[in-house]
């Protein structure tokens, strides 16, 4: 794939320890602001800012091109689309995310380059949204069983929007059951966690599919958080997979040139962001912040091409394709 060459070639100024010389060069790999985040959250999922509040704030960044990834939704993308407007310096890429598991090992796909009137997006879309909302669900009633009366009207007033793990959190919090959010999901609704409930999710293999077929280019967020990486990578390089996060720093950069090297030899596109969601965490990574390393723009034309190239190899049978696979998981 020549495009993913050529990014390549370019990428490796941004990461050369020869290039050490600014004051945001704290780590001593990164060298300049970053100009492209493509992982943000609004509250059309778990994020705290509405579309418009997020583009007012990467307005005012160093950032150029960025995209709005929400879980299993894109009902972000309008509101942020004509928020935008007001900024003809910033590219807004609509996009997804999408929760996917294997097993016990779960992975995150990014989709980007969404059009969000794709025929049969929409339907898939509600019904992964409306899984997420009974394991929510279960997932009250199970704490109520473990003794942790939370009111399920107060969590979805929180949610304000998408309801999910992070507000029950809080709402665990905010009642005095655990010290803090970190501290809930740590005793009760993280992955090994006494009150987790788990919802129904595609696949990686399928999420890859899905995505594709809805003409939407398909990455893997932050790998460094998969389980058994290797060999998720490897089927989903084989399922087609565009791009891999190389540029998270929220998950820490120490092991960014790894990263890259793992993109390279599997001929993926690196992409990155902020994965910001405004949660106000004080160690929490604000989009643009000039000691982070932010993708090329390169990754996003490579991005571009290959979400134009699965618009144009999309046919009527790819939902039912696509869908068929999802099992429960
Ligand atoms: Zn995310």
């Amino acid at each position: 794939m020549a495009a993913t060459t050529t990014i390549v070639m370019n990428m490796e100024s941004p990461l050369s320890p020869s290039h050490q010389d600014g004051p945001q060069d704290r780590d001593g790999t990164g060298v300049r602001p970053p100009v492209v985040d493509l992982h943000l959250h609004t509250t059309a999922s778990d994020g705290q800012l509405t579309p418009t509040e997020l583009i007012e704030l990467v307005a005012k960044t160093s950032l150029r091109t960025v995209a709005i990834t929400d879980h299993d939704s894109t009902e972000g993308v309008v509101e942020a689309q004509a928020a935008a407007v007001a900024y003809p310096d910033l590219v807004l890429i609509p996009g997804i995310e999408l929760g996917t598991e294997d097993g016990d090992s779960e992975a995150h796909l990014l989709g980007h380059f969404v059009d969000i009137e794709t025929p049969g997006l929409q339907a898939y879309l509600a019904e992964l949204r409306e899984g997420r909302v009974k394991a929510a669900r279960g997932t009250v009633e199970r704490l109520h069983e473990l003794g942790i009366d939370i009111d399920w009207e107060r969590v979805l007033e929180i949610a304000n929007g998408a309801v999910g793990r992070p507000h029950i959190a809080r709402a665990m919090a905010e009642a005095g059951y655990v010290k803090n959010p970190q501290d809930a999901f740590q005793r009760y609704l993280g992955s090994s966690g006494s009150a987790r409930v788990k919802r129904p999710k595609p696949t990686p293999a399928d999420g890859v599919r899905f995505l594709h077929s809805m003409g939407m280019s398909a990455t893997l967020a932050h790998p460094q958080t998969v389980k058994g990486l290797p060999r998720v990578l490897g089927f989903l390089v084989d399922e087609g997979l565009d791009g891999v996060e190389v540029f998270a720093p929220k998950y820490g950069t120490n092991d960014r040139e790894r990263r890259l090297e793992v993109a390279v030899r599997n001929g993926l596109i690196p992409v990155g962001g902020s994965d910001y969601h405004a949660w106000g965490a004080a160690n929490e990574i604000v989009p643009g912040d000039p000691n982070t390393v932010g993708p090329p723009p390169e990754s996003v034309d490579a991005l571009r091409s290959a979400a134009d190239r699965w618009k144009a190899s999309r046919t009527p049978t790819d939902v039912a394709t696509a869908r068929g696979g999802s099992g429960t998981g």
